[in-house]
């Protein structure tokens, strides 16, 4: 199969049926054999009674049905773990995304050798003040952080090598972050192709304000997990120690000034505080460095998401 294209979708039952249209063309137009795997995130329109009428005129067409909403990060891992294309494509389900683009990213996964090629919003057609300016404050510090040098690391539509998709989790609110994933999976040829974006037709955008609070959290935490999953010791433990140090040092002062001078006020003393809150600070730290190691060695492989029906899959 040349084709797998995989759609999260949240209540977008009115943009179906043209979405599915629209990439059908294009399908045709190439003669590519494909799938499009929709994958229905919990919604509560009729967004799955529209899949199952477009799956029941169009075997090609998929579907995924989530028991409740997980996010779109779930609905992109689960649509990974179906795919069975040679390329895959993933894009939203709110027409904003064109599938025209679909031909050239192929071929640039195929031809120029790239392992992931995201979509760049470089003309965006969203609300400029809450999405455009923090977007491209994100889009900085994940560069900088990365290493990866893309301008618009959480549009929606990209493009994959299959295995790429396979050899990835994509969990919490971590699909902002897929070519990160992909780069500490190994894979190198990141590139970027400029995509035509265009504004909303029906429905309503999903992300609200929280979108800045949980990137956030999110940018803390792939950072974090990125320098130390694999050994947590390197941060809790150092410093861990240097508290530990500390404290220890202070407390011997405070014992030598005793044993000097016997009438020497110990718990009168801001250093005996902050020795007894170094060495347990230290203490505490060097602990979860310790449970830090023994988790990272028994992580399992993946997040289970409960799913309550599929369709041709
Ligand atoms: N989406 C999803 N689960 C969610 C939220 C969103 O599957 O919990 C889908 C949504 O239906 C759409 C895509 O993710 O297909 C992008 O969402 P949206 O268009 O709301 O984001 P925006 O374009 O405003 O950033
Ligand atoms: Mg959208």
């Amino acid at each position: 199969m040349d084709l797998s294209i995989v759609i999260p979708l949240l209540d977008e039952a009115e943009s179906l049926p043209e979405l599915s249209v629209w990439i059908e063309k294009v399908m045709k137009e190439n003669r590519f054999s494909y799938e499009i795997i929709f994958v229905d995130d919990g919604s509560s329109d009729d967004s799955w009674e529209v899949i199952e009428k477009l799956s029941a005129a169009n075997p090609n067409i998929k579907g995924i049905r989530f028991q409740r909403n997980y996010g779109k990060s779930a609905g992109l891992n689960e649509g990974f773990r179906a795919a069975s294309g040679e390329v895959v494509i993933t894009m939203d389900a709110d027409l904003q995304d064109s599938p025209d683009e679909i031909p050239e990213l192929r071929k640039m996964i195929l031809e120029n050798g790239y392992d992931v090629v995201s979509g760049w919003k470089k003309k965006r057609y969203d609300n400029t003040i809450t999405k455009n300016i923090p977007s491209k404050f994100f889009n900085w510090v994940t560069r900088r952080m990365s290493k990866i040098k893309l301008h618009d690391f959480n549009c929606g539509l990209k493009a994959y090598r299959n295995k790429v998709v396979k050899s990835i989790e994509v969990y919490g609110e971590m699909h902002r972050y897929i070519p990160v994933l992909a780069k500490w999976s190994g894979f190198k040829k990141i590139g970027e192709k400029v995509v035509e974006h265009r504004a909303r037709k029906y429905g309503k955008s999903k992300f609200g304000w929280r979108r800045f609070v949980n990137g956030f959290l999110d940018l803390m935490s792939i950072t974090f997990v990125g320098k130390f999953s694999k050994r947590p010791m390197h941060f809790f433990g150092l410093w861990g120690t240097i508290f530990f140090l500390l404290g220890l040092g202070i407390s011997l002062f405070l014992i030598i000034s005793k044993i000097i001078d016997f009438n020497y006020g110990l718990t009168n003393k801001p250093g005996f505080y902050l020795a007894l809150t170094a060495l347990i600070i230290g203490m505490q730290l060097f602990l979860a460095g310790f449970l830090g190691e023994l988790i990272s060695r028994n992580a399992p492989g993946r997040n289970a998401y409960m799913i309550e029906k599929k369709l041709g899959i």
